[in-house]
């Protein structure tokens, strides 16, 4: 794939990246991040921690716990199911992936927003480009409606399907 080098401010990561953006630096950048994180927090980005978030951060579409099995590693023989399973976990658990649950895949989040943060994903059915929107309003919403149900909830995520920006300009 062609990259172009743009402008482009870590301030403002757009919703939907434009085809073509400067995406070594989106991927770099966000690599940058897992390292301090895991850094502030006394963990370590292992190897096979550090692959599994390269492999996700190859694009910005999800892959398939299998897709990134195939993608770690391809030389060398297929690293164990589980080891990738439990990279993934402590990805997850440190913000740094998120699970599309209505793809069953995973997506690596190139946002700086808290851990337990409601994340709105909006999922492109032609490209297959997820966008992360967060929403403090929609986050509120959420909130309140769930407490009016005497509801405690764990992990506030909402998936959107439709066509992206770009794509939307295509037709
Ligand atoms: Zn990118
Ligand atoms: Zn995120
Ligand atoms: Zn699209």
């Amino acid at each position: 794939m062609a990259r172009v080098k743009t402008a482009h401010n870590k301030a403002e990561v757009a919703v939907f990246p434009a085809p073509g953006h400067d995406h070594d630096r989106c991927s770099s950048d966000a690599m940058a991040v897992a390292e301090a994180r895991c850094g502030e927090r006394g963990q370590r980005l292992t190897p096979i921690r550090r692959e599994v978030l390269g492999a996700l951060l190859e694009s910005h579409q999800p892959l398939g716990a299998y897709e990134i099995m195939e993608r770690v590693s391809p030389a060398k023989p297929r690293p164990a199911p589980i080891t990738v399973y439990r990279a993934l976990e402590f990805l997850r658990e440190n913000g740094l992936v998120h699970r599309i649950e209505s793809r069953n895949a995973f997506v690596a989040c190139v946002h700086t927003h808290g851990a337990g943060d409601l994340v709105v994903f909006l999922i492109c059915e032609r490209c297959g480009t997820v966008g992360e929107a967060s929403s403090s309003e929609v986050a509120g919403t959420v909130r309140s409606a769930a407490a009016a149900a005497g509801f405690t909830p764990k992990s506030p995520v909402i998936e959107i399907t439709g066509i992206c920006t770009h794509c939307g300009k295509k037709s």
